[in-house]
């Protein structure tokens, strides 16, 4: 039988953490609340790539909420009798936005490309004209610029901050900054590219099919390396099973 999941309960995956929660943006609003945390989005190849890589296994197992982004994940639950439904990340940093705007939150966004940023900026201050944008910062700097770039985001103190540097080095970069820091902290891959324009989502009937990852291979052709890592992990997961 499925189970009603009201507040965030914590499972694994293959060994690895994932919260169940019947509302992922209100277990991100009630996290603000509680001062703050790192958000990770798990899907499949994420999870395969932290049983490989300890720093992406560490960075998920300390993150104070994860959430299932991904049909593979969502199937995994399924058979240990939770009933999710899947929350991509796109879309929960979208609303968070939203709620940053909404509630007058200071907000910092991380990566992409130069151009990606530019465009983002504006297009977010087109949307959102109430946005406190108190630090942006594009992905490609060289790598001195890290270390003065990670201590000015710091001393602003953001409400919410969104990285766009992809798996798994947004996940480890947001783990290893210093603590204490408050606000939310998330890895959103490849979004600010989509809301900059620059690259599309899968059409929503491939979402509904849970072939949004074809889409991607099709966009991307070299992401087939990566996508190797699906059918790993349905047999990893039919074996735990057993
Ligand atoms: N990126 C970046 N700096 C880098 C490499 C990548 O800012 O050195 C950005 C890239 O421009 C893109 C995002 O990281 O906006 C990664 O997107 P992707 O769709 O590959 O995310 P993933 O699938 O890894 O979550």
């Amino acid at each position: 039988m499925a189970a009603i999941v009201t507040d965030p309960v914590r499972t694994h995956v293959l060994g690895v953490p994932v919260d169940v929660c019947a509302d992922v943006l209100q277990a991100a609003l009630d996290l603000g609340q509680r001062g703050g945390g790192q958000i990770v989005t798990l899907n499949a190849e994420m999870t395969m790539a932290a049983r490989a890589d300890p720093a992406l296994g560490a960075a998920i197992a300390a993150a104070q909420l994860v959430i299932a982004d991904g049909a593979g994940v969502v199937w995994a639950l399924g058979r240990q009798g939770f009933r999710v439904r899947r929350s991509p990340g796109i879309e929960l940093a979208w609303n968070l936005l939203e709620q940053a705007a909404a509630r007058g939150w200071t907000v910092a966004l991380v990566g992409a490309s130069p151009p990606v940023m530019e465009e983002l900026r504006q297009r977010l201050a087109r949307v959102f004209p109430s946005l406190q944008l108190v630090f942006s910062a594009h992905g490609f700097q060289a790598a001195d610029a890290w270390p003065e770039l990670e201590q000015q985001l710091l001393a602003v103190q953001p409400d919410l901050v969104l990285v766009a540097l992809g798996v798994p080095r947004q996940e480890t970069w947001i783990h290893g900054l210093p603590r204490p820091r408050r606000g939310l902290w998330m890895g959103v891959g490849g979004s600010f590219d989509v809301w900059a324009g620059a690259k599309q989502r899968a059409p929503a009937w491939m979402g509904a099919l849970q072939i949004e990852w074809l889409y991607r291979l099709l966009q991307e052709p070299s992401r087939w390396r990566r996508m190797r890592a699906l059918p790993d992990f349905a047999w990893a997961v039919l074996r735990e099973r057993r």
